[in-house]
């Protein structure tokens, strides 16, 4: 009977804290925050946590992810405290084909019109939901979104006077990719990069039984091209990766600088290299 006891009060104790867990990581995605400038034409206009980013041009619009399927009035509501309008985005991108950065797509896209450009590995995963994703494999669905432009390594994507090129940085999906573009304020030229981190997903396998074919390799070649790239301005797909809290707040005024940390971004690829060589000492214990 004792025994009995404590497992029971044990196992509520987990559960109590895996849903307080759960609840604060869902309250900070679909939390209202403000929508603000990074620089030059690129806006932020997430949630508290989902980094949703705007590049606008004369004409239409560039949107990467889209928070939680639930996000699209709070992301409507900060594109136009900005001055902008949701219907003239004419490209939809996403960093990594999860249901937190790509819940609100196809209803976005219903909506504008635009046309959705992804990777070939994330293009799979859009289209049928999440349902191919080989670690989620369809635990965390959202709605399917059509395909119509497949982008690669390279690619510059052109939209007035957008030039963005396509970065794929594999690992935390197949199909994850980071964008940069330079720009020009009050001049000064800035290397921007919208990165998408490389982090593991709790139960993701690397080296034994990999969750996909070349995993382990994909993670290992991502940090290295990342630290070799030039990078002035960076965001990410998470606030809390780029210090967004640290570096923003509700109410400051814009300055172009605000966002130029080109030391925090090398120091965290370092602290995701540095979690994926200890993952992989961990499995091979
Ligand atoms: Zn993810």
């Amino acid at each position: 009977m004792k025994t009995k006891f404590s497992i029971s009060l044990i196992m509520s104790g987990v559960l109590l804290f895996s849903t307080a867990l759960f609840s604060a990581q869902n309250d900070s995605w679909s939390r209202p925050f403000p929508g603000h400038r990074i620089i030059a034409n690129l806006y932020a206009v997430g949630t508290y946590d989902l980094g949703v980013f705007l590049i606008t041009s004369e004409d239409g619009h560039i949107l990467i992810n889209t928070g939680l399927e639930e996000s699209m009035p709070l992301i409507r509501e900060n594109i136009e405290s900005l001055g902008y309008s949701l219907e003239d985005v004419k490209i939809l991108l996403t960093q990594q084909a999860h249901w937190d950065h790509t819940g609100a797509l196809a209803e976005i896209k219903k909506l504008t019109g635009a046309e959705m450009w992804a990777t070939e590995e994330d293009a799979r995963v859009l289209r049928d939901g999440g349902f191919s994703d080989p670690h989620f494999k369809g635990r965390e669905p959202f709605k399917p979104v059509s395909v119509d432009k497949i982008i690669e390594e390279g690619d510059v994507i052109e939209l007035g006077e957008i030039h963005l090129t396509v970065h794929e940085h594999p690992g935390h999906t197949e199909g994850s990719s980071s964008y940069s573009m330079h720009v020009n304020e009050a001049g000064r030229d800035y290397d921007v990069l919208i990165a998408n981190m490389a982090s593991i997903n709790p139960g993701v396998r690397l080296t034994f039984d990999p969750t996909y074919p070349g995993i382990a390799e994909d993670f290992a070649n991502t940090y290295r091209r990342q630290k070799a790239l030039d990078v002035d301005v960076w965001v990410a797909a998470h606030g809390g990766q780029y210090g967004l809290h640290d570096k923003w707040q509700p109410g400051q005024p814009y300055s172009p600088d605000t966002f130029v940390d080109p030391v925090g971004f090398i120091a965290a690829v370092n602290r995701y290299e540095d979690r994926y060589l200890k993952y992989i000492a961990d499995e091979q214990r």
